[in-house]
């Protein structure tokens, strides 16, 4: 039963003033379904204007409040071009305000002439003349301006504004209930931490360290705290014991022979099988390793003992991936291997499901579908998750209610992870390093170029193309929402069109299914030379005549995107090149993380100083979307593991110091909180 206290941060969103239908769709598509999700809807960053009197005082790009008035508009007729709203200053400078398609609606009303406006936004130059584009307020002499001076920037998406999210966040704010403390009082004085709701409060209203330390600390607290609930559940679970007996793995014709890390890691996999608890092992391998055909052997081991086994992929277009490679692989083998996604429908689907049952299906490679209710196994013994970033904590979970015993797990992860993320994500578990990479790969070159280049490095994508490689070419990330992303992509696909004609593909997430995969295996078949994408792509694409790629924009990337990226080149033997296309304006820290991706090609390092310069706030990124039904586990037992985990939670945040007091039932109040309570005998049909 979830505490009376936490009720109104479960609310759903409708029932904050002005949110109806409309509203709710973009809030949904953000994760943004709950009160509580909107308390935790962090800025992205802060805008800090500065008040000036006159535009001189004023640098191009600042971002200012200022006094003007209005003196004209014009505009209207012609529908394409700008709304201009021309303005003065107190001393006669004109600048005009500038409106594109219906925001000059707003405009009409929001500035008559004759009048002076407060108006907030970042001043720009455009020929000879200042402007301000869609100004961020516009408000009559007298009013708040001042308090405004300092401004959360939220993620929004299309239909969202600024304005109305800060209006949500306060009301969802007010509504936040006082907890009580989960943390040792000597350790919140001891650390200048605010309680939760003055923390939440704060974090929403400028860059405050205190704050986000103390949210960033709760996170894990909460994690660490569901992980040994977990874990203590675990250690009464049973794994079926699994030995081989290496009839299927003799038959396979690899056309390679296994790396040292390879074969190693296989061998520890397999010790693991063979014992009555089950596996909870982490394959970590740097982009192109060949985490696959490790996973295949383990799977191979289960099937061998009878069993089956499931490989999970983050996306549709993986799972496909996946297939089509594990069934080739697998072939000689006789092991019989189905894919199952959301998106197989009628007999097909039936007929998978049917296989599953009865056990005539040996590997079943597929999105979480292959997890639903509805899927039933004869003997589920083992499974494979790919990308395991890219679940949440529940997910994993979830899939140990399918079988009468829990089944091996086996997690893979390009990404690598650092070490104390990797506690925080998985507690303890067993790790095995593909720390060398198959023979015959190449360096990838990496070069930074600007983007007005554009046309040499079209030029030498052409060049690229006419000589039978592959390319890939990476939209820029827009982030302001997923539209423009699509946007920004589609425009470059046709201009590259334009030059390359039916060569080019293009794949982004909006694209209807079938499309997305149609594109991607007239790429994949070598039948489109260039693959136009956002970053869709990003994980596990693997076409090793691809041996150059081109990211734009780079610097809006992080580096572990980047690295990802730049991982689907490099794949065969064949030398492979990187182009990083930056912008004009670059930051000193973009500068450097582009450098360093110039200089080094070692996901490790990379990884960690991702995790760097993103700050500990972000250090889980897996907040659960909360349609996990669960329970909460007793009290005792919380409070018998609090300490501990608070100690988990410290060292990583790494700080030291003791505790002694026990906050059991505020920790259980804790853990609804972040919904981390996923004992694995609660979960969904266990
Ligand atoms: P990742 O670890 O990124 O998932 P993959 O399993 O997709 O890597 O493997 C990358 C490529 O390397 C594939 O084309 C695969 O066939 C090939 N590969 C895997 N193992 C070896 C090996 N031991 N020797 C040569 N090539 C290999
Ligand atoms: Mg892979």
């Amino acid at each position: 039963m979830r505490p009376d206290a936490l009720n109104p941060l479960f609310a759903e969103t409708e029932t904050l003033d002005g949110v109806g239908p409309k509203l709710k769709k973009p809030l949904d598509r953000l994760g943004l379904t709950r009160v509580r999700d909107l308390v935790y809807h962090f800025p992205e960053r802060f805008v800090t204007r500065r008040a000036v009197g006159t535009i001189d005082e004023a640098g191009e790009g600042e971002q200012i409040v200022v006094k003007l008035l209005v003196i004209e508009h014009r505009g209207g007729r012609n529908p394409r071009a700008p709304y201009r709203v021309l303005a003065q200053d107190s001393v006669g400078n004109v600048l005009s305000l500038t409106y594109f398609g219906r925001a000059s609606y707003t405009a009409k009303k929001q500035l008559p002439v004759g009048e002076n406006r407060w108006v907030a936004g970042k001043l720009e130059r455009y020929g000879d003349m200042m402007q301000i584009v869609h100004p961020d307020h516009v408000l009559e002499e007298g009013g708040d301006t001042l308090q405004r001076l300092c401004e959360p920037v939220y993620r929004l998406a299309e239909g969202l504004t600024q304005p109305k999210v800060a209006g949500l966040v306060e009301q969802a704010l007010a509504r936040t209930p006082e907890l009580p403390e989960w943390c040792e009082t000597g350790q919140v004085e001891r650390e200048g931490w605010p309680a939760w709701r003055e923390a939440l409060r704060r974090a929403h209203g400028g860059e405050d360290a205190a704050a986000r330390d103390r949210l960033a600390y709760d996170e894990l607290l909460a994690n660490a705290l569901a992980l040994m609930l977990v874990r203590a559940d675990n250690r009464q679970r049973k794994g079926q014991p699994l030995r081989g007996d290496g009839s299927l793995r003799d038959r396979l014709a690899l056309p390679f022979p296994l790396t040292g890390a390879q074969t190693r890691s296989i061998a520890e996999i397999e010790g693991d099988l063979v014992q009555d608890t089950p596996m909870l092992r982490l394959l970590q391998g740097d982009v192109g390793a060949g985490k696959t055909v490790v996973a295949l052997a383990g799977m191979l081991i289960a099937v061998e003992a009878g069993a089956q086994a499931a490989l999970l992929a983050p996306t549709e277009i993986l799972a496909r991936q996946h297939y089509e490679s594990l069934r080739r692989l697998a072939e000689p083998t006789g092991a019989r291997v189905a894919l199952l996604t959301g998106r197989d429908k009628g007999r097909a689907r039936e007929s998978t499901l049917m296989g599953l049952l009865d056990g005539s299906i040996d590997i079943v490679i597929g999105t979480h579908a292959i997890f639903q209710d509805k899927v039933g196994y004869r003997n589920l013994a083992m499974v494979v998750i790919d990308e395991q970033h890219r679940f949440g904590v529940g997910q994993r979970l979830m899939l140990a209610s399918k079988g009468r015993t829990a089944p091996h797990v086996l997690a893979m992860t390009a990404t690598p992870i650092p070490r104390t993320l990797t506690l925080a994500q998985y507690g303890e578990l067993d790790v095995s390093k593909l720390d060398e990479l198959p023979p015959g790969r190449q360096a990838i070159e990496t070069r930074v170029v600007s983007l007005s280049r554009l046309d040499e490095v079209a030029a030498g994508v052409e060049r690229h193309l006419t000589s039978g490689q592959q390319a890939y070419w990476v939209c820029p990330m827009v982030r302001e929402n997923e539209n423009d992303d699509t946007a920004a992509a589609e425009a470059r696909y046709a201009s590259l069109k334009e030059r390359f004609g039916d060569d080019v593909v293009l794949v982004h997430g909006q694209l209807a299914p079938d499309m997305k995969d149609a594109a991607m295996e007239c790429f994949a078949r070598g039948e489109a030379k260039l693959l136009v994408a956002t970053t869709v792509i990003e994980v596990g694409v693997d076409v090793p005549n691809a041996t150059l790629m081109v990211i734009e924009q780079a610097e809006r990337f992080g580096l572990a995107q980047l690295h990802q990226l730049r991982g689907r080149v490099g794949r065969g033997s064949e030398k492979s090149t990187c182009l990083l296309l930056r912008g004009d304006q670059l930051s000193e820290t973009a500068r450097d993380r582009l450098a360093l991706m110039r200089e080094t090609q070692d996901g490790f390092r990379l990884a960690e100083e991702d995790l760097r310069l993103r700050g500990g706030g972000e250090l889980l990124g897996t907040r659960q979307s909360g349609d996990t039904a669960f329970q909460i586990a007793d009290l005792d037992q919380i409070t018998r593991l609090l300490p501990v985990a608070h100690d988990d939670a410290r060292l990583l945040m790494e700080r030291d110091g003791g505790l002694e007091g026990k906050r059991g039932a505020a920790a259980r109040v804790l853990l609804y909180l972040f919904e981390r309570d996923f004992g694995v005998k609660t979960l969904r049909g266990g």
